[in-house]
C-alpha cells in the first residue's frame, strides 16, 4: 500500500462526512421523503469488539470493527482491513461506499465493512494466523460473519491468505452448514475461490476506463482524446489495485505508466515503466529508490500534481484533498481506491472542469467478482463445468460442416472458435459486462438530469434510486 500521508486541513470533512456530503448532493436531486433519505444514509450498526490473544508471552489486545451500513438486501457484503489507522469513522464510511457500490454495479447485496487495528508487518504469519482466527471467532458469535447475512472479503493489509484462515475458522465452528465456505470472498481458487478474484479490482479499473473511452462525448469533455493508446498515467500505489490495473493499461492497452507513487517516494520514466519489473522488485523488498529503470524521487506527493492524462489513486483515502486540489493538472481522475479525493476537493476538482471517475463505480470490481464467488460457493460448482465441451462440441460441428461446403477458416480462428469458455473467460466477460452496463447507467442519468453534474452525483443518484425503489418495494 502506498501513500504519503497528508498533512490534516481542519476545514476538511471526516471521512464518513465526506461520503455523506456527497450522498447529500445527489439525493437533493431526488423526490424522496427526507425520514427515507435519512433511512438509507444512515449506518445501521457497528460493532467494535477488543479480544486478547496471548502471544509471545503475553496476553495482546487488539480492536476489530464490523460495520454494517445497510440491510436491504442480505448478505451484506464488503471487505476487512488490517491497518494501524484503522477507526470506526474509516470502517462506516466504506461501509457506505459498499452499500452504493453494490447497488449502482447490481450486486445483490447490503454494505458493510470490517477492519482490525494492526499493523501486519509486526507480526509472523502464524501469529497473524492466530489474530485472525480469533476475530473470525469474535464476528461469527454476532454473525457478523455468515453465508447469508455477512461476506467479508479482502482489502487493505489482507488478502488470499486471511479469508482463508477465516473460511476455515468458520467452517470449524460450523461444520453443518454446507454453505460455509461462502461465508468469505477472495479465497484462493484451490480453497473455494474464483479464477479472476486477484485481478478482479484491477480489471474493472481497466474495462471502466475502457468504457469511458468508448463514449467519444465523455472523452472530449474531459479534453482528451482517441483511446486508451499512448495516454500518459500515473499511479499511486502499486499494491493489489494499483499493480494489475497499471499492468493491463499499459500490456494491453498501450498506456504509458510514467510515474508510480509509493508510500517512499516515486519513481518517473518518461517511456512508461514495466509494471511486472517493479512491482517484482518490490516484492523482493528492495527500496523504491533502488530501482534503476526509473528516477527517484522522495517527493512523491508532488508527483501526484504533475501534469498527465489519467492519474489513478490506488491507495489511501483522502489523498486529493484541499491542499492539493487546486494543483492537480490530470485532465481525468480515475479513483481505484475507495475515497481518494474529499468531498472538497471534489468540489475543487468539478469547477475546475477535471472529470473524476467515483470509486464506488472505478473500484467495483472486486465486489463484482466476489457475488461470482459467492455464487460459485453456494452452488457448489465452478462455472463453466457443464457447459464447456458441449459448447465446444457444437462449435465443432459447425466448422465443420461449413469446411464440407469448402468454407476456409484460419488457424487462429479454428482454435479461439472451438475453444469453449473457461471460469476465467466467463468471470472476465461477466466484470466487462457490469462495469459496461454500470457506466452507461451512470451517463443515462447524467443525461436525463444534467443538473446532477458529475459521474459521482450520478451514480450516488443511481444507487440511491435502486436502494429506494427497493424499500418501497417492501412498504417501508
Ligand atoms: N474490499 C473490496 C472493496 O472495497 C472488495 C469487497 C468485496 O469483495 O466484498 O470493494
Amino acid at each position: 500500500m502506498a501513500a504519503s500521508k497528508t498533512k490534516t486541513n481542519t476545514d476538511e470533512l471526516g471521512f464518513r462526512e465526506s461520503v455523506e456530503l456527497m450522498f447529500n448532493r445527489a439525493a437533493s436531486y431526488m423526490d424522496l421523503s427526507p425520514a427515507l433519505i435519512e433511512k438509507i444514509r444512515v449506518c445501521n450498526a457497528t460493532y467494535i469488539v477488543r479480544f486478547g490473544v496471548k502471544l509471545r508471552g503475553e496476553i495482546k489486545t487488539f480492536v476489530g470493527y464490523r460495520s454494517v451500513h445497510s440491510e436491504h438486501r442480505e448478505p451484506v457484503k464488503g471487505g476487512i482491513r488490517y491497518s494501524s489507522h484503522v477507526n470506526q469513522d474509516e470502517v462506516e464510511a466504506l461501509a457506505a461506499l459498499m452499500t452504493y457500490k453494490c447497488a449502482l454495479v447490481e450486486v445483490p447485496f447490503g454494505g458493510s465493512k470490517g477492519g482490525l487495528c494492526i499493523n501486519p508487518k509486526d507480526w509472523e504469519p502464524d501469529e497473524l494466523e492466530r489474530i485472525t482466527r480469533r476475530f473470525t471467532f469474535e464476528l461469527s458469535r454476532r454473525d457478523l460473519i455468515h453465508p447469508s447475512l455477512n461476506v467479508p472479503a479482502p482489502d487493505m493489509g489482507t488478502s488470499a491468505r486471511e479469508m482463508s484462515w477465516m473460511a476455515d475458522e468458520y467452517r470449524r465452528l460450523h461444520n453443518d452448514n454446507i454453505d460455509a465456505m461462502a461465508c468469505v470472498t477472495g479465497k484462493p481458487v484451490h480453497l473455494g475461490g474464483i479464477e479472476g478474484r486477484v485481478e478482479a479490482t484491477g480489471r474493472g479499473v481497466q474495462y471502466a476506463l475502457r468504457e469511458f473511452f468508448r463514449h467519444a462525448d465523455d472523452v472530449k469533455a474531459a479534453g482528451l482524446r482517441g483511446d486508451l493508446e499512448d495516454k500518459i498515467v500515473i499511479v499511486q500505489g502499486l499494491g493489489n489495485v494499483g499493480f494489475h490495473a497499471a499492468k493491463f493499461l499499459s500490456e494491453e492497452d498501450g498506456a504509458k505508466i510514467v510515474a508510480v507513487i509509493e508510500r517512499e517516494g516515486v519513481v518517473r520514466n518518461p517511456d512508461g515503466i514495466d509494471i511486472e519489473k517493479l512491482k517484482a522488485h518490490l516484492n523482493d523488498r528492495q527500496p523504491l529508490k533502488e530501482y534503476r529503470e526509473a528516477e527517484f524521487d522522495e517527493d512523491g506527493r508532488a508527483a501526484l500534481t504533475e501534469k498527465c492524462d489519467i492519474l489513478i489513486p490506488a491507495a489511501l483515502e483522502g489523498q486529493i484533498n484541499l491542499n492539493n486540489a487546486h494543483k492537480i493538472r490530470a485532465k481525468l481522475i480515475i479513483e481505484a481506491a475507495n475515497g481518494p479525493v474529499t468531498a472538497k476537493a471534489d468540489k475543487i476538482l468539478r469547477d475546475r472542469g477535471i472529470t473524476v471517475i467515483p470509486d464506488m463505480y472505478a473500484n467495483a470490481g472486486g465486489v463484482t467478482v466476489s457475488y461470482f464467488e459467492w455464487v460459485k460457493n453456494i452452488s457448489h460448482i465452478r462455472f463453466g463445468r457443464m457447459q464447456r465441451r458441449a459448447e465446444e462440441a457444437k462449435n465443432r460441428h459447425l466448422i465443420e460442416a461449413l469446411e464440407s461446403e469448402g468454407v476456409k477458416f484460419s488457424d487462429e480462428f479454428r482454435a479461439e472458435y472451438l475453444d469453449g469458455a473457461d471460469e476465467l473467460d466467463l468471470v472476465r466477460a461477466g466484470l466487462d459486462d457490469t462495469m459496461r452496463l454500470a457506466y452507461q447507467n451512470i451517463r443515462q442519468a447524467l443525461i436525463d438530469k444534467p443538473e446532477l453534474e458529475d459521474l459521482r452525483t450520478a451514480a450516488f443518484y443511481v444507487a440511491i434510486k435502486d436502494i429506494a425503489l427497493h424499500y418501497d418495494s417492501i412498504g417501508l
